[in-house]
């Protein structure tokens, strides 16, 4: 009997580990019962009866009409009672965009091949010139301290370069007079601009992320694209999007701005049109705009356009020369001056035509945005993240090798190490999820979850590097000035965190609520027969939906139980992986089956309800976002060449990574609201117990000293970053005394051992080094070294101070005459 029970815990072991089929089941289900009966000796009645059972199982199972009568009708009526109607914004959000990588993380059973197949993103010639030129070009233009604090916006020099050479419409195909460039570079050129200048970065990137272009492109009419899109490239129109309102931030499909389908005068004739009214916030580049996406509510009270009244959120486009539209005044984001502010206007009149797409997308508003917003999201943020990210990485590691206390380079003490470290190494796997998610938008897809995950996750990561280059920097990070290289970015920082979709709701709705739904492989299936089918059609796709479910579910068990009693040693890697690297994949693979299985059991005991347990969802999310994560950054890593000096930063990173999608299992798991359920997914998950540990210290010592030290794996981390060549910039003296002070490490012992011999004194006001020289420790050459080195360093360590009114009498004395000079000429 003992056998006979191991005999079956094997088979549904093996069996549900290889996800064989129902038929398959159904045969070993016989042979067992064969054998049962054997060794139990039942007698006719008890051999009749097993045999009953068998086949009334083996037919339930296998005959599917048989099954829908007696299971899956059944569950079906339940879930078409327990499943939440959704409403069409909500419809609409979920089928916008695509799935990718994030399908085959829901899947149990990730397919690394197929990953590592995908070419590997590279931008064309033409773009690497863009970026090696203008984009160059324009970071050296750039002086955030008299953006900042002097102008509060870009000087027009810089301006007028942007709009010249195309940077507001570098998605704009050419032939419609744009740069027609890839997302890829695209997100590179935000990298730069934003490792230089905020301002300069948000200014490119709005115009070229969701707005007037994106929206024209994909939904304009002829007209529309051919007398708006050359505008756009060429800087003739500033563009801005305007959706959010005082009272619609986050739940923004409730906007309360209207228009009304009327007939009015428009240029002497009578037009049919719309008189809108709206009052919005914080729209970037809004007080400079002269064409203004704005998004309303339309109705249609005479069925003037169609026979509904309501017809739902409507784009359209406005000249902000229209009379009524009031624009202009600006907000102060933290300081980021990059212009943004309100605008509003009350029964403005506009033509009919002026709706993006033309009168048949009254109404479609939603979905464009939804469908136009991952590629967007896919790009924008996390490529400024990366840029603040790498700019930091090199400054703070410079800094902290060039400023001394206790006679030590601070970046070698261990708590400083601590947080340099944690900087090079986030700062690695930004890169390279901003790699693999732009290269993803150039493959087609619209990654709508995985947008989610990067823009979450990387404006997090920027986060985490400022703080920890702020504690770095200490006093010399807090007094603004033009020597402050990281103040500012510190500032600004909480606007990435809340625009395009605020993190906090990004996380516990947005990732796991939407991936649960779009990337799992059936639950959409299941969700679109109990709600839009219906009859024998709704029966049959259910059934087949939420059969294989199970068989998913039953799979993912067993695939996670086995990984964790094997030390995930049969969990599947990729046949070309670096052996380096391949127990990363086998972790998370085993991750993948341990997440889709609590996933799966979590909506079952929770269902609906899960979509409000946003502390559960939240930490689902963590998981599925730790191990797309980890994938970029094995993709990277192959990518590039397999480069093993930078080893130190994938080991660390990744082992944080499996280490918080732990803790976020484990918390699932102990708030997890059926406490029986939660035991037993604990000893699946988890059978051996936790195996993940925190990333060990030495890697990150290791991951620390590749930013103390110059060099290619430096550069290679910090490669988007402007660096100026100029040692009247901060961060150009910043980066020469970084190299002095390497340099001069050798001429620094010199004099400490010839100090600790007796040699020389080191008294207070005297130059040491000069008194080193007449005793003939250093020569008149290394003498000069040295002396360079500490002017430099004086330099780099020095903090900003002002007069009383902050020079601000100064600043606009000079701006006036600017001003008077400009209307002159
Ligand atoms: C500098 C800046 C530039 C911007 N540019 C533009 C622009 O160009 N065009 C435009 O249309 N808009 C723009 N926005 C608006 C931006 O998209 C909104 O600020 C954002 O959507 C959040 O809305 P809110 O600020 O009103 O916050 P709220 O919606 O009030 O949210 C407050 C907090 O509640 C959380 N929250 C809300 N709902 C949920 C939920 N269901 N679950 C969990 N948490 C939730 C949010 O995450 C946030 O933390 C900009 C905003 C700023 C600050």
């Amino acid at each position: 009997m003992l056998g006979w029970i191991l005999g079956v815990i094997a088979v549904f072991l093996v069996f549900g580990f290889f996800r064989m089929p129902i038929i398959w089941w159904t045969l070993a289900g016989g042979l067992m019962a064969v054998y049962l009966s054997v060794i139990a000796g039942f007698d006719t009645l008890g051999n009749t009866l097993l045999g009953v059972l068998f086949v009334i199982f083996s037919a339930v199972l296998n005959i599917s009409s048989l099954r829908r009568k007696i299971i899956s009708n059944r569950v079906l009526a339940i879930y078409r009672r327990i499943l939440p109607d959704m409403s069409q914004t909500e419809k609409e959000a979920i089928d916008a965009g695509t799935v990718w990588w994030d399908g085959d993380l829901f899947s149990g059973k990730p397919d690394w091949d197929k990953l590592l197949a995908t070419p590997a993103p590279h931008l064309s010639a033409e773009e690497q010139a863009f970026l090696d030129g203008p984009v160059e070009e324009l970071c050296a233009m750039c002086d955030d301290w008299e953006i900042t604090h002097e102008r509060y916006d870009l000087p027009p020099r810089v301006w007028q370069f942007i709009k010249d050479k195309g940077f507001l419409g570098m998605i704009i195909p050419r032939k419609f007079g744009g740069m027609g460039f890839s997302a890829l570079a695209h997100s590179a050129v935000v990298t730069k601009l934003s490792s230089r200048s905020n301002a300069a970065a948000v200014t490119v990137m709005v115009p070229n992320s969701l707005g007037p272009a994106e929206l024209l492109l994909h939904y304009g009419t002829d007209a529309q694209k051919n007398h708006y899109l050359p505008r756009l490239a060429k800087g003739l129109e500033i563009p801005c999007f305007a959706l959010t309102s005082p009272e619609a931030g986050s739940d923004a499909a409730s906007i309360p701005d209207y228009g009304v389908v009327c007939k009015g005068v428009w240029q002497g004739k009578e037009t049919l049109g719309m008189r809108v009214t709206w009052d919005k916030r914080y729209i970037t580049l809004g007080p400079v705009a002269s064409l203004l996406g704005l998004a309303f509510r339309l109705y249609d009270p005479e069925n003037l356009l169609s026979s509904k009244t309501d017809l739902g959120i409507t784009c359209a486009l406005v000249p902000t020369s229209t009379p009524g539209v009031n624009i202009g005044r600006r907000h102060l984001p933290l300081n980021g001056v990059f212009q943004n502010g309100p605008n509003s206007g009350k029964e403005v009149f506009m033509p009919i035509d002026w709706i993006i797409g033309g009168p048949e997308y009254a109404g479609k508003g939603w979905m464009m945005l939804m469908n136009c917003l991952a590629a967007g999201r896919s790009i924008s943020l996390p490529a400024s993240s990366v840029g603040g990210a790498q700019a930091l990485a090199r400054a703070t590691g410079a800094y902290a090798r060039v400023r001394q206390q206790f006679r030590t380079p601070i970046g070698k003490l261990e708590g400083v190490e601590e947080a340099l470290g944690r900087i090079a190494a986030n700062t690695y796997m930004m890169e390279a999820t901003r790699v693999m998610t732009a290269g993803a938008v150039d493959a087609g897809e619209k990654p709508s979850v995985i947008s989610a995950i990067a823009k979450y996750h990387m404006t997090e990561r920027a986060r985490q590097c400022v703080n920890d280059s702020m504690d770095i920097h200490g006093g010399k990070g807090i007094c603004l000035g033009p020597n402050n290289w990281v103040g500012r970015g510190y500032q600004v920082l909480p606007v990435g965190i809340t625009v395009e979709g605020a993190n906090i709701l990004t996380r516990t709705l947005i990732i796991f609520g939407q991936g649960a739904i779009r990337c799992h492989p059936y639950v959409l299936r299941e969700m679109r027969a109990a709600k839009e089918m219906n009859g024998e059609a709704a029966a049959i796709e259910f059934d087949d939906a939420f059969t294989s479910h199970i068989g998913h579910a039953i799979a993912n068990g067993v695939r996670a139980f086995v990984h964790g009693v094997t030390s995930s040693r049969l969990a599947h890697v990729p046949r070309e992986g670096a052996p380096e690297t391949l127990h990363y994949y086998r972790f998370t693979s085993r991750l993948s089956a341990a997440f889709a299985f609590l996933a799966d059991v979590s909506m079952m005991a929770m269902g609906g309800a899960l979509k409000r347990k946003e502390k559960i969802s939240g930490r689902l999310g963590d998981v599925l976002s730790m191990m797309y994560l980890v994938s970029a950054m094995l993709k990277h890593y192959e990518d590039q060449g397999r480069i093993r000096e930078d080893l130190p930063l994938i080991r660390w990173a990744a082992r944080d990574a499996f280490y918080h999608a732990q803790q976020a299992i484990d918390q699932v798991l102990s708030n997890f609201p059926i406490k029986s359920l939660a035991t037993l997914l604990r000893w699946t998950i988890f059978p051996l117990g936790t195996p993940f540990r925190p990333p060990l210290d030495s890697r990150n010592q290791e991951c620390a000293r590749l930013v103390l030290e110059p060099g290619a794996a430096r550069d290679r981390l910090t490669a988007s970053v402007f660096v100026s060549k100029s040692e009247k910039d901060a961060t150009g003296v910043l980066e020469a005394a970084f190299l002095a002070t390497v340099a001069c490490e050798p001429l620094d012992k010199k004099l400490r051992d010839a100090v600790r011999s007796g040699k020389l004194e080191t008294r207070p006001g005297v130059d040491t080094a000069a008194v080193a020289h007449q005793l003939g420790i250093l020569n008149s050459e290394e003498l000069q070294k040295w002396q360079r080195k500490e002017a430099l360093r004086k330099n780099v360590i020095k903090v900003d101070d002002f007069p009383q009114d902050f020079g601000r009498a100064e600043i606009l004395q000079k701006l006036s005459s600017e001003t008077v000079k400009a209307k002159a000429a």
